[in-house]
């Protein structure tokens, strides 16, 4: 009966289904309903001062043009605002809903600078193209007149869809190669369902299909097919395979069962909000329901472990981080979250063993000090002396970042460079890498960054592509 109930929402006119994915509650669609609140969105737009030193723009990778839609959408012009949002990215609505906006957009308004709190342009830009989509001003993609050349593109997260729309557009043939069983990378198996809804990254997939664009599931570029194998079947290849190896730390009592590495966890639980039977979930090992809970990591990923879990029901979770909360690589704002909604951060302290008979039952926590800054500015943290402590734990949830795999020998290319911490090495200007024809895009050439500069990469390397194509491989191909 709970999945067919409603929640209907004061000044919105849109109901919402009260449970519709396991890791949603009541509150999440609650929030969601008042950022659709289209008085809500020409409230926060008309805040926008126009102050004419766009720093908000200037601060989004993809330099939308947003004190001009925010005045569209005070002035209830929410056609053009659409159209003007949607000319300098491929997802504004997904932008919108997951962009770290404290860090890029509203970070730098100047109403935030004067201390009256930024515009939610990010809350805005959703709703702008939320609507474009409920109005039907979403037009399908328009392929350019064919020209005869394809593109082989090897991953379907937000930098190998942005690219794939761009490419269609101008009239490639193409094929995007992924190893997961649905498109989206990231935006479908990362990113929990009560940050981005699974239903709006699928239409964003149905569009491009629509358009053409075949996809390749289930397909591993290593494992179905070598990259030479892929090179000699397209004119031009763009890998966009963004960075999945976990980094870990070696503990004592690691191997114990119930210690789980992050992305593992997150995908389980996005598997359940498509409906999708997950054994590892359904007998418990990978659902937090009643346990207590252990996240290590300060990172994105360990605020959307913590605060999946919180959505799963477990009895305590708890977030042990190494620095302090001034010198966590996460958004503030995902820290303020999860903390409204009962998480508990251990800053400066680190597992030291992990303790249990077959089970993981105890972490033995090391408390950490900070001391001199380490390369990348921020005080690297040290052992302190003063001592250590346990927490109890059911389920350990390790979230301490990604590097990328190693493509070059995946691949089965050896010859393609890579720099020292493994992402590939691409022209900054071209994006292309040392192999004829084969660019890069996204995570695999930034390491682990964001879904929008995934989108910024994927819409500037189609112009370098298409000249290669045009340069290069007609002849060559004229030639074969
Ligand atoms: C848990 C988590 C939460 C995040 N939350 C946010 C957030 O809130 N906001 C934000 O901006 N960013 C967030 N990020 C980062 C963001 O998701 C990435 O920066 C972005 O998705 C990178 O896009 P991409 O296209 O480069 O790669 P990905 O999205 O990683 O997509 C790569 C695709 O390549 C496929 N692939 C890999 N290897 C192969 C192969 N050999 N053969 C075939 N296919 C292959 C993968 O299956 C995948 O589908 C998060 C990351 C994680 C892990
Ligand atoms: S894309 Fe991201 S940074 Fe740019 S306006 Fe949208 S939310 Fe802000």
């Amino acid at each position: 009966m709970a999945q067919e109930r409603m929640l209907k929402f004061v000044g919105t006119g849109q109901s919402f289904p009260e449970k519709r994915e396991p890791n949603l509650r009541a509150e999440d669609f609650r929030e969601i309903a008042n950022r659709y609140a289209p008085e809500k969105a020409a409230e926060q737009a008309s805040r926008c001062s126009q102050c004419g030193v766009p720093y908000c723009s200037v601060h989004c990778p993809l330099g939308n043009h947003i004190p001009d839609w925010l005045r569209l959408t005070a002035e209830g012009r929410l056609r053009e605002a659409y159209e003007l949002s949607n000319l300098t990215s491929s997802m504004p609505e997904i932008c919108g809903r997951i962009c770290p906006q404290d860090r890029l957009c509203e970070g730098n308004c100047v109403i935030e600078f004067s201390g009256h709190g930024a515009v939610t342009i990010g809350s805005v830009e959703k709703y702008i193209t939320d609507t474009a989509w409920t109005e039907g001003w979403v037009e399908p993609i328009e392929a350019g007149p064919a020209c005869g050349q394809s593109v082989g593109i090897i991953g379907a997260g937000p930098g190998g869809l942005t690219a794939a729309e761009q490419l269609r557009i101008a009239g490639y043939e193409v094929h995007i190669y992924d190893r997961y069983d649905r498109a989206g990378g990231l935006l479908t198996y990362g990113i929990p369902g009560f940050k981005l809804e699974k239903d709006v990254v699928m239409r964003r997939v149905d569009r491009l299909q629509v358009a053409g664009v075949v996809f390749h599931l289930n397909f591993e570029v290593g494992r179905d097919a070598s990259l030479d194998e892929l090179r000699a079947k397209h004119d031009s290849i763009l890998i966009a395979t963004g960075v999945y190896k976990a980094r870990d730390i070696k503990t004592p009592g690691s191997g114990l069962s119930g210690i789980h590495a992050a992305l593992d966890y997150l995908t389980a639980s996005n598997r359940k909000s498509f409906g999708d039977a997950v054994p590892a979930f359904d007998n418990g090992t990978l659902n937090a329901e009643g346990k207590n809970v252990v996240v290590i990591g300060g990172g994105d990923t360990a605020m959307d472990c913590v605060r999946t879990a919180i959505r799963q029901g477990a009895k305590s979770v708890k977030c042990v981080y190494r620095r302090d909360r001034e010198n966590m690589p996460g958004s503030q704002r995902e820290v303020a979250n999860a903390e409204e909604e009962g998480v508990e951060f251990v800053w400066l302290a680190a597992p030291k063993a992990f303790d249990g008979t077959e089970r993981v039952e105890k972490v033995h926590v090391s408390k950490m000090r900070l001391g001199a800054p380490d390369a990348s500015g921020r005080r690297s943290p040290e052992q302190d002396p003063e001592g250590d402590f346990i927490l109890d734990a059911d389920m350990v949830i390790m979230a301490l970042g990604f590097e990328p795999e190693d493509l070059p020998g995946l691949f089965g290319s050896p010859d393609l460079n890579v720099t020292r911490w493994g992402t590939i090495r691409a022209d900054h200007v071209t994006g292309m890498t040392n192999l004829e024809g084969v660019f890069a895009v996204g995570d695999i050439v930034r390491g682990a960054s964001l879904v929008v500069w995934a989108i910024k990469d994927g819409r500037d390397v189609v112009e370098h592509m298409h000249r290669w194509m045009a340069a290069n491989v007609r002849t060559t191909k004229a030639a074969a």
